[in-house]
């Protein structure tokens, strides 16, 4: 696995006035204009300012031009700029963040319902606007006991942070199911912080806004310094690529991994279990805070290979060149603006490449993929059924 990312590649002070005085932002200074970062760009078309035009507009001066356009409220965080440039210059993850926290400040008009869900992640620390009283309700039916780490009062292995859409979300909780029945078929010492975790804050960070994603991590910080555990596992590839690049900035000392990782570094463990065959053709979807964004493209794939009856087939586009599900830098909250410019829907263009190879499963592993793929499937035209199922999903299914 090649880590295209490092953490804290900027300070979490770094502003658009002092970028240019880091590394990150000296190497920007260094782009040829190749053209390659706006040619990547699934709505690259749709973009007043493509990446190349914005660090064109940064180095002479007009990068107010850029702010005061909407032309970033189309970046949905996709990593595909920042994984394909040639001067390895961080689009992605530093320079997009802070001209769009810009443009968060400066327009008087943000999409209502992208709004709405940065209201939410302040209000309520889910973006949802769920009751965080709520956040422990799936416990109830997971089929086993989930401890909880307010009540084990000791030092558990792994920290299972849930994170939104698995604990609140009908569909999110059948992955939280699937965990937990791993998690028990392997022995694994784990508890989860309950109604007392928040959002990681992945998408205030890497979407709008830097104050809301400090103000959460400042928050989960306080839970992870209260209690003693030896790592994170999250089925969230948003949150883990929070906990992986952005939280040591805020003192995170023990390491993250995705469900994914977590499993496959357990395959031999595993496999053994495994024995109930799930005869299905299945595609894989490789997520962009996994993939693209930490090179991890192997698990995801090795897990699903190691399930009897599994036939692992590739969309045109896959690893590197995979087509994001749009529910990234705040795509998820953001259909219906899109909509309103014209533009497709990347969720209906990635199940049009699923259904083209003849799968009947799109095995996906993050959990915004789960609802943004279910409702693509209700638009995109297919003659054979599909269904959208984790990773996790499948992996449970097959224990005997
Ligand atoms: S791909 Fe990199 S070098 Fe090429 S224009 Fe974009 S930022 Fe510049
Ligand atoms: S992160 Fe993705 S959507 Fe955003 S500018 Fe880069 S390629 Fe385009």
């Amino acid at each position: 696995m090649v880590a295209l990312l490092e953490p804290a590649v900027v300070d979490k002070a770094t502003t658009l006035e002092t970028l240019l005085e880091t590394p990150a932002g000296k190497r920007m200074m260094t782009c040829i204009q190749c053209g390659t970062c706006a040619g990547t760009c699934p709505y690259g078309e749709h973009m007043e300012f493509a990446p190349r035009l914005v660090i064109n507009m940064l180095r002479g001066g007009f990068i107010d031009e850029v702010i005061k356009s909407d032309s970033l409220l189309r970046c949905v965080a996709c990593y595909a700029c920042l994984a394909k440039c040639p001067r390895g210059i961080r689009l992605t993850d530093v320079l997009l963040p802070l001209v769009k926290e810009q443009v968060l400040v400066t327009r008087t008009e943000i999409p209502a319902e992208f709004q709405k869900s940065l209201e939410n992640m302040h209000r309520y620390g889910n973006p949802m606007g769920e009751s965080p009283r709520k956040r422990a309700a799936w416990t109830a039916t997971a089929g086993t006991k989930i401890p909880i780490l307010a009540e084990v009062k000791r030092t558990v292995d792994v920290l299972w942070f849930v994170e939104c859409y698995p604990s609140f979300y009908a569909r999110g909780q059948d992955n939280c199911r699937a965990v937990a029945k791993l998690f028990q078929a392997l022995g694994v010492d784990f508890a989860i912080l309950g109604n007392e975790e928040k959002c990681a804050g992945e998408c205030g960070q890497v979407t709008w806004e830097s104050g809301l994603f400090e103000s959460l991590a400042e928050d989960n910080m306080k839970l992870f310094k209260k209690y003693q555990f030896r790592r994170i596992v999250t089925a969230d590839a948003h949150a883990y690529n929070a906990f992986h690049f952005r939280y040591p900035m805020f003192g995170l000392t023990q390491p993250a991994e995705h469900t994914t990782q977590f499993f496959a570094r357990h395959l031999d463990q595993l496999k053994p279990r495994l024995t109930r065959p799930v005869n299905r053709t299945v595609t894989y979807h490789d997520p962009c805070c996994l993939g693209r964004a930490t090179g991890s493209y192997d698990e995801g794939r090795a897990l699903l290979q190691a399930i009897p009856g599994v036939k692992l087939v590739e969309m045109v586009h896959n690893r590197v060149n995979s087509i994001c599900c749009g529910g990234g830098g705040g795509g998820m909250w953001l259909d219906t603006y899109y909509k309103q410019k014209g533009m497709e829907r990347l969720s209906e263009r990635r199940v049009r490449e699923a259904v083209a190879t003849g799968a009947d499963v799109l095995a996906v592993s993050c959990p915004y993929e789960i609802s943004r793929f279910e409702d693509a499937l209700k638009t995109v035209p297919h003659d054979k059924p599909m269904v959208v199922r984790d990773v996790v999903e499948l992996l449970a299914e097959s224990l005997a």
